[in-house]
């Protein structure tokens, strides 16, 4: 018996047949059983991971109990083949070349192992039939048991046994093929399925909780292991385990994942660990052993290793449990997971992106603020000095003129500084929601407060309100600064003679504001740009007029900030509506 599992026997399939497969199955060991004489005969099908996975047993009932469905691993046993008597189809190990230990790869009953007589069954004599395909790929065995004579089988015997061996492959591979195409479904709809919960998460973590139950589910695993790793490549915190549960893995197996997981990304291996299994390419046999001394620590029998990452980087690892029951790992399952690591490497990487992003707006947030903070005490000092030089009555021309150019400069600046304070004091603190705002009385308002601006600049400035309230969620100061942004510019952009009409509306659940003018209108190239910072149009007759380009930002951020919209149609010479949706109140 190899040394390195501490597993009592048997471990199980996880896959069960459909039950028409299985009778199929069922039938030609009960023709062998009935047929060539034997009390115990049993079909094994080859999983891909190297496991050999027994799916029907004719015999008495503690053998049956035993075998069916149980695992063992089948390198040993093909290597036990070489030293058999070959029969043909059949394969023939007397007692005496026996190595394997026959409670692991078989089942033995109690009758007497002394004075066996020469062409009489040995109780640990050993009978199979390899099963192969028409491509001579290994698919299983059909192995037999306590002759019913109690002899070696003759050579008519053999020809029979020949037969059923074939129908047995023939069975397996059917058996084999329906497995694969049920299990590919069911991968890729479970697959789609964690994609969709990947992309729909917030956060990194939220998205591990959230796939962690999906991927366990999917890929039928006790468990799913999640192991982070840092810049520096090396395990980064803790073990998740189903995307919650924080367990700290033993130093050595750390090492050893820190050592392998970017190679076994590189090569997009997916490895099987479990005892008596092919060794993984990416580790040495001690390596190999130290994880499986963990392993049964724990209380797993095999485990699925799934470098996670996105590109040329490995962000971690993850790991399917599967206890005892239900062991092996098919090939198709090995290449969902990889799929499914490799979407949420993507996903990680989505997430990692939006977080660096956020630290970057938030940093140039700050510091836009305090510089215009700063600004902000030596432009008054600077404007208050020029108005006093610019009324001075001693002045002479060229000084009035250069005092008169301070103050449109300096007045031009103060605004820039007041805007990036609204802009960048709106990020800072947390909207205060809950305020409620009757959207038609502001706009009258506003209205009318620019109606002597409007008078000048021969606009006709008219609102259009309800007589009943429309109330929307909001800062009153923050909703009076959008309105006012909005109809100053409808203001600014429209020539004498045009018309700008403030509508405000209830619309379903939301409160609809709308500044509409006939005035220079938005070319299409500029339209998706206009709530940009510090976005101005190309367009002379917009640039002709004084702006900072702030305004529109200043209107969107607020807009957001109550979970609103704000959009624009325009079309140049012929004028543009601004509209607001924000929620009522
Ligand atoms: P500005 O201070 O330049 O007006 P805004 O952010 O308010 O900055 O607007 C950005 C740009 O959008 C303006 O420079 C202008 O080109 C265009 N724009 C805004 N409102 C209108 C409008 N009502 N009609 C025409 N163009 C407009």
């Amino acid at each position: 018996m190899p040394e390195n599992h501490a597993f009592e026997r048997p471990i199980r399939g996880s896959r069960g047949s459909d039950s028409e497969s299985r009778a199929a199955l069922q039938a030609i060991a009960e023709g062998v059983a009935e047929i060539a004489g034997f009390d115990l005969v049993g079909i094994s099908a080859a999983r891909d991971d190297g496991y050999l996975h027994t799916l029907v047993v004719v015999g008495p009932e503690d053998a049956r109990r035993t075998l069916i469905d149980s695992l063992a691993p089948t390198q040993p046993l093909l290597d036990q083949l070489e030293v058999a008597e070959d029969w043909g189809a059949l394969k023939f190990v007397p007692h005496d070349r026996l190595v394997l230990d026959i409670d692991t790869w078989g089942w033995t009953s109690d009758a007497p192992r002394d004075n066996v007589p020469p062409g009489a069954w040995h109780p640990e004599d050993m009978l199979v039939a390899p099963l192969e395909d028409d491509d001579g790929r290994f698919l299983g065995f059909l192995g037999m048991e306590l002759p019913r004579d109690g002899l070696v089988p003759s050579a008519a015997k053999r020809e029979v046994l020949t037969i059923y061996a074939r129908q047995a492959a023939q069975a397996v591979r059917a058996t084999l093929e329906r497995e694969r195409l049920a299990e590919q479904v069911r991968l890729a709809n479970s697959a789609a399925d964690i994609v969709r919960m990947a992309a729909g998460s917030d956060s990194a973590d939220e998205m591990l909780i959230r796939c962690g139950r999906e991927v366990t589910k999917g890929l039928r695993a006790d468990s799913l292991w999640v192991q982070m790793l840092g810049s520096d490549r090396r395990c980064q915190g803790p073990l998740y385990v189903d995307g919650g549960e924080a367990v700290r893995l033993p130093a050595g197996v750390r090492a050893l994942l820190s050592a392998h997981a970017q190679r076994a990304w590189e090569r997009q291996c997916v490895a099987v660990l479990a005892p008596d299994r092919p060794m993984p390419g990416v580790l040495a046999a001690d390596q190999v052993e130290t994880v499986l001394e963990f392993l049964a620590g724990v209380g797993v029998e095999s485990l699925l290793f799934v470098p996670i990452g996105a590109g040329a980087d490995c962000f971690g690892v993850m790991g399917l449990t599967r206890g005892r029951h239900g062991a092996e790992w098919s090939e198709h399952e090995s290449a969902a997971a990889l799929d499914i690591a490799r979407d949420l490497g993507r996903a990680l990487r989505e997430h990692q992106l939006v977080r660096e992003l956020r630290e970057v707006a938030d940093y140039r947030g700050r510091m836009v603020a305090t510089v215009a903070h700063e600004l902000k005490n030596p432009v008054s000092a600077v404007l208050g000095y020029a108005e006093i030089l610019a009324g001075d009555p001693e002045l002479g021309d060229s000084a009035r003129t250069a005092a008169a150019a301070i103050l449109r400069g300096g007045e031009r600046l103060a605004r820039v500084v007041d805007d990036l304070l609204v802009l960048h004091g709106t990020t800072e603190a947390a909207p205060a929601l809950g305020g409620r705002v009757d959207l038609g009385a502001l706009a009258a308002e506003v209205v009318e407060l620019n109606a002597a601006m409007a008078s000048a600049a021969g606009v006709d400035l008219r609102a259009v309100v309800p007589a009943e309230p429309v109330v929307a969620q909001g800062d009153d100061g923050e909703l009076d600064h959008l309105v006012t942004n909005l109809v100053g510019n409808a203001l600014k952009y429209t020539d004498p003679g045009g018309t700008v009409v403030v509508t405000v509306a209830a619309a379903g659940e939301d409160a609809q504001l709308t500044v509409a003018d006939d005035g220079i209108g938005i070319a299409p190239e500029d339209q998706p740009h206009v709530f940009e910072e510090f976005y101005r149009s190309a367009d002379p007759a917009a640039t002709a007029k004084p702006g900072t380009g702030l305004g529109l930002a200043i209107a969107r951020r607020v807009v957001e900030r109550y979970h609103g919209r704000i959009e624009v149609e325009s079309e140049p010479g012929r004028g543009s509506t601004f509209r607001v949706l924000l929620p009522r109140g």
